[in-house]
């Protein structure tokens, strides 16, 4: 069973792979590497659930895999739960992890360590010929006081997710993937990965 995940990151691509392969679904995820290109839907659902979705019907419209596509972000408390949907582009541009990262270390640097209250948010959604299905996976922690460890990507650095004292860029892939909002939200989606193969 070929799935495109209608992702450009390789990041997110190689996660997903690892946490289906843990669960036992066997499925040949490729990515929009792997497919010829096409033109990227514009995301402007105002949910995480919007966009997902977007992108997954646009996958399977142009390609006719059945299509998965993630959408994440991290909410911050004391940001009014921003960046939200706006996390890949909160330093404006789109992709420049590092920025983004700096961005929100400085918006948060002077927050006390009771109020650094932060989660995150992972959307996914699958579109095949026998329907559409959306799932959420959600990691609840605090930001820690500056970036730590160089695993990961994004905002990795800066979360502590409730009940460690490490950031997940300090974690290993296999305990990244055991708690975090990626690793729950494919989980979820699962049961239905195996529909489709059927
Ligand atoms: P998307 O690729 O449009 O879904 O944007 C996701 C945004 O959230 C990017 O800025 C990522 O860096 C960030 N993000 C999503 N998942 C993670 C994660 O597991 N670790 C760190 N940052 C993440």
């Amino acid at each position: 069973m070929t799935i495109l995940l209608a992702s450009g990151s390789a990041h997110k691509v190689a996660e997903v792979r690892r946490i289906l392969e843990t669960a036992g679904v066997t499925a040949d995820i490729v990515g929009l590497g792997d497919v010829s290109p096409y033109p990227e839907p514009v995301e402007d659902g105002a949910t995480f659930e919007d966009n997902a979705l977007i992108k997954a019907r646009a996958g399977f419209a142009v390609t006719g895999l059945p299509t998965l596509a993630d959408d994440s972000g991290i909410e911050v408390d004391v940001l009014n739960r921003m960046p939200g949907v706006r996390s890949a582009r909160w330093a404006g541009g789109h992709a420049d992890d590092q920025a983004n990262l700096d961005l929100l270390v400085r918006q948060v640097a002077d927050v006390a360590a009771e109020r650094r209250g932060a989660r995150f948010v992972c959307t996914m959604a699958l579109v095949w010929s026998g329907g559409e299905r959306v799932v959420r996976g959600v990691v609840e922690g605090s930001l820690a006081t500056a970036p730590r460890g160089e695993r990961g990507f994004g905002y990795d650095p800066l979360f502590v997710p409730r009940g460690e004292t490490r950031t997940t860029a300090e974690l290993s892939d296999t305990e990244k993937d055991a708690i975090s909002h990626r690793g729950r939200a494919v989980r979820a989606m699962a049961p239905y990965l195996t529909e489709v193969g059927e």
